[in-house]
C-alpha cells in the first residue's frame, strides 16, 4: 500500500532520492520467515520505513544529498541501519535532504527541493526534509532523520508530525555521514507519539563503534508515551522565545498548547535563559567549523565523483575540480566559514569565543531544570514558508533554527509535537518540549498529553 501511495504521489512531493519496491518487497517476506521460524521481533517487525540519505546502506546508495556521492555504494550499514534491518523494519528507500543535512528547507539538495504535502508550493523544512514529507504525505509510517541544529524538530513541526532529537549520544552516528559531529543526533519521525517511541527505541542506545555513545540504559519511553499523565509536572515557558519575529498564530496555538498542560495539572512557569538568544550565532561558527574539517574526506580519491582525472593533473588539481563541482553553494559556504573561524590568528576570536558561549547555554539549562522538568517553546518561529522565499537569504533561512539550536548546543533531549494550525495560513504549528539529559521520556510524557 504504501509503495502504490509513492508511487501515486511522490512525483509531486519528491520525498524519495531512491525507492527500490523489489528490495522493500523481500524484505518483508524476509520479515515473515523470521516469524515463521520462531523468532520473536519486536512491535515494529514488517512496518515500512523511509530512511534519510544520508545514513550508509547496503544494497542502496547512499548520496547525502550530494553530487559528490552520487553513485556511491556504502559497504556497510550504520549502526541505525542495522538497527532497523534487525528490529525487522523494512526500508523502503532512502530519502531527499539538504546536501550534507545543511539547510533549513532541502532546498540545497543537489537533487531538487522536496515540496510539502500540505501546500505544494511551501517548504517541508529541513534537512531531513524528505523524511518528514514522506511520513505527513503517507508515504510511510515511520522515518529516521538527523537533528544537528533542528533538522528533526523543525521538519516535523512545519508538516504536522512528531520528530524527535534524542539526548546526544543516546542514538548512535556510525555511518552517519558527518556533518558536524559534536552535534549530530538520530532520531525518529512518525505521526504520533507512540510510534515515534517504538522507533526511538528500536535504534538507540549503546553503539562500541561510537565513541561519544552514551554506555546508558535507553530512556523509558514507550511507557513514558502510554502514560500521558503531566499532572504536577513543572513546565517552564522559555521567556526569549516569542514575542517580535513570531508568527501570530503560532504563538496563539503554542499559548494554547501552554493552557491545555495546566487544565491537566502541570505546574506552568515562566523562565529565562538569557543566553538562548547567542544560540544561533555561536551554532554557525561551531558546525561550519566542524563541517569544514569533516568535509576534508571528500577529496575525489576515496569516494564518488571524480573530476578532470585525464593523467595530466596532479592529485591535487583533481581534488579542487571534484570539489567545486561536487558541493552546492550552501556547502562551500559552510566550508569558508569553517576554515576561517578556525584559521590560526582567527580561532580564539571565533571558534575559541563560540565554545564559551556553549558553555553558557548549558549553564542556563542547567538552572532552568533546577527549578522545572521540562521548558516549551514553539519549535519553529513560522509556519511552512514558499520555496524560494529564503534560498537567497541564508541569515533569514538561519532564523528558522532559533527555537531549536540550543538544545544541540548542551546536547538534551527535545521533540516536537503538533499543537494546532495557524489561523493565518492553515499550516501546522509545533510544540517543543526540551528536557535534560538522558531525560527523553519527559518529552514523550508531555508530547503524548498535548497531541
Ligand atoms: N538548519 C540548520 C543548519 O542548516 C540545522 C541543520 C541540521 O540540523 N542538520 O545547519
Amino acid at each position: 500500500a504504501h509503495l502504490d501511495r509513492i508511487a501515486e504521489v511522490d512525483g509531486r512531493v519528491n520525498a524519495f532520492l531512491h525507492v527500490d519496491a523489489e528490495s522493500a518487497l523481500a524484505q518483508a517476506r524476509a520479515v515473515d520467515e523470521r516469524i515463521a521460524a520462531g523468532e520473536t521481533l519486536g512491535p515494529l517487525a514488517g512496518v515500512p520505513i523511509a530512511h534519510k540519505d544520508v545514513f550508509t546502506t547496503t544494497g542502496m546508495p547512499t548520496t547525502a544529498g550530494s553530487k559528490i556521492l552520487e553513485g556511491w555504494q556504502p559497504p556497510y550499514d550504520a549502526t541505525v541501519t542495522r538497527r532497523l534491518r534487525e528490529a525487522g523494519l523494512v526500508i523502503l528507500g532512502k530519502t531527499n535532504l539538504d546536501e550534507f543535512a545543511m539547510g533549513s528547507s532541502t532546498e540545497n539538495s543537489a537533487y531538487g527541493p522536496t515540496h510539502n504535502p500540505w501546500d505544494l508550493s511551501r517548504i517541508p523544512g529541513g534537512s531531513s526534509g524528505g523524511s518528514s514529507a514522506a511520513v505527513s504525505a503517507y508515504e510511510a509510517p515511520l522515518s529516521t532523520g538527523t537533528d544537528t541544529g533542528g533538522s528533526i524538530r523543525q521538519p516535523a513541526a512545519v508538516t504536522g508530525i512528531v520528530g524527535m532529537k534524542p539526548t546526544y549520544g543516546g542514538s548512535s552516528r556510525y555511518g552517519l555521514i558527518a556533518f558536524a559531529s559534536s552535534l549530530d543526533t538520530p532520531g525518529p519521525f512518525a505521526r504520533n507519539v507512540l510510534d515515534a517511541a517504538l522507533l526511538h527505541e528500536a535504534f538507540s542506545g549503546h553503539d562500541p563503534l561510537d565513541s561519544t555513545s552514551i554506555d546508558a540504559p535507553v530512556p523509558q519511553v514507550v511507557e513514558a508515551a502510554l502514560h500521558a499523565d503531566v499532572a504536577g509536572m513543572r513546565v517552564g515557558v522559555v521567556k526569549e522565545f516569542g514575542g517580535e519575529g513570531y508568527q501570530p498564530g503560532v504563538l496563539a496555538r503554542f499559548n494554547e498548547a501552554v493552557e491545555l498542560l495546566e487544565s491537566l495539572g502541570a505546574k506552568v512557569v515562566e523562565v529565562s535563559c538569557p543566553t538562548f538568544t547567542y544560540a544561533l550565532p555561536a551554532y554557525y561558527l561551531i558546525a561550519p567549523s566542524e563541517c569544514s574539517s569533516n568535509l576534508a574526506r571528500f577529496d575525489a580519491m576515496r569516494y564518488g565523483l571524480r573530476v578532470g582525472d585525464d593523467g595530466t593533473r596532479s592529485a591535487e588539481e583533481v581534488m579542487a575540480l571534484t570539489r567545486a563541482a561536487g558541493f552546492g553553494p550552501e556547502v562551500k559556504r559552510r566550508i569558508m566559514l569553517g576554515t576561517y573561524a578556525l584559521s590560526s590568528g582567527y580561532y580564539d576570536a571565533y571558534y575559541g569565543q563560540a565554545q564559551k558561549v556553549r558553555t553558557l547555554i548549558m549553564r542556563d539549562f542547567e538552572a532552568a531544570f533546577q527549578q522545572v522538568d521540562v521548558l516549551v517553546s514553539p519549535t519553529t518561529p513560522t509556519t511552512a514558508f514558499p520555496i524560494g522565499e529564503r534560498a537567497d537569504d541564508p541569515m533569514a533561512m538561519y532564523l528558522a533554527d532559533l527555537c531549536t539550536i540550543p538544545t544541540n548546543l548542551a546536547g538534551n533531549a527535545a521533540i516536537s509535537v503538533p499543537c494546532g494550525l495557524a489561523d493565518e495560513d492553515g499550516l501546522p504549528v509545533g510544540l517543543q518540549v526540551m528536557a535534560p539529559v538522558l531525560a527523553d521520556d519527559r518529552c514523550y510524557r508531555v508530547g503524548a498529553a498535548v497531541e
